[in-house]
């Protein structure tokens, strides 16, 4: 009979072979819509394009991730047994811990540019935008974790509940299932992951969960659907080149490290969110434009005063 962890890999294969059993209602939807067009296609191909180093890099992720929980679990501080019960715990632990990740990973601007803003770069929201994933998640994400195996749950069993939690986002990225009642208000759905991926000022840096929505209601990060969502980042990358998709905000933090800033501006170009903008540089805005108003100005007196 298949362990505990083995049983939970079964479960997060499944939930990840939903793509399958979504795609084609999401195709039908977009034809009627009259909106499957080459671009739209396209762009799920662009959105699908970061399996190619995740796939390439699997046996490398994987033994990242075996090193980092079994070195963890040599500090673990008791060893918890896994039952039936011990496993939804865990689960309900590494969600929360997912939430923390997440989270992370919009407010830390640094988290936000080499990995998880390659996941929002999409202008569309279908089940493709799922697979749009930098590899180097694979390399941050594992790290937020590591509290569960050092509380004593066994490192396969943490394995295997972050794969479900993971594994059941896949299903949420459509447009094909509206509200769902009741359900909006406990579990990560549909509805609730499209505000996740608005880009409106009043969706951004809401909904985090991963399996449950409960984390959002408890901290203060929920919002409901309301309408008709616009998908993608604030600044749009507007390419389907998958190394842009990979690396354009990137760039951009890149950029802006380079202009002259001071060193504590710099660090918090790096830690903070990425909306933040120094002092110097909306000091320096404002004297620009203030300089090309009086500019103006005098070179409309001028014309005044010649025509007079
Ligand atoms: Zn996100
Ligand atoms: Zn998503």
């Amino acid at each position: 009979m298949a362990s505990i962890p083995e049983r939970l890999s079964i479960v997060s294969g499944a939930l990840t072979a939903l793509f399958f059993v979504f795609i084609p209602f999401e195709l039908r939807a977009r034809h009627k819509r009259g909106t499957l067009t080459r671009d739209s296609v396209r762009e799920m191909f662009a959105s699908a394009s970061p399996l190619i180093p995740t796939l390439l890099l699997g046996a490398v992720t994987v033994s990242f991730v075996t090193g980092l929980f079994l070195a963890a679990s040599r500090l673990a501080i008791t060893r918890v047994p896994t039952t039936a019960l011990t496993t939804v715990t865990c689960l309900l632990l590494c969600d929360l811990l997912y939430y923390v990740d997440h989270r992370a990973g919009h407010r830390l601007r640094v988290y936000w540019a080499v990995s998880h803003s390659v996941h929002h770069s999409s202008p569309q929201y279908d089940q493709s935008t799922a697979l749009r994933v930098s590899f180097v998640d694979g390399f941050l994400s594992p790290w937020f974790q590591v509290p569960a195996v050092l509380v004593g749950f066994d490192p396969l069993l943490v394995a295997g509940c972050f794969g479900v939690v993971i594994a059941y986002q896949q299903w949420i990225h459509t447009e094909t299932i509206g509200s769902l009642g009741w359900l909006d208000r406990v579990f990560m759905t549909p509805s609730n992951h499209r505000v996740h991926h608005s880009s409106q000022p009043e969706h951004l840096d809401k909904n985090y969960g991963g399996i449950l929505v409960i984390w959002d209601r408890m901290f203060g990060t929920y919002a409901r659907e309301t309408g008709a969502v616009t998908y993608g980042l604030t600044r749009p990358i507007e390419s389907i080149n998958p190394i842009e998709v990979h690396v354009a905000e990137l760039r951009r933090l890149v950029a802006d490290l380079r202009r002259p800033a001071t060193l504590l501006d710099k660090c918090k170009l790096l830690f903070l969110g990425p909306e933040f903008v120094p002092q110097s540089w909306t000091d320096a805005h404002a004297r620009r434009a203030l300089t090309k108003a009086a500019s103006e100005s005098d070179a409309t007196s001028e014309a005044a005063a010649r025509t007079t």
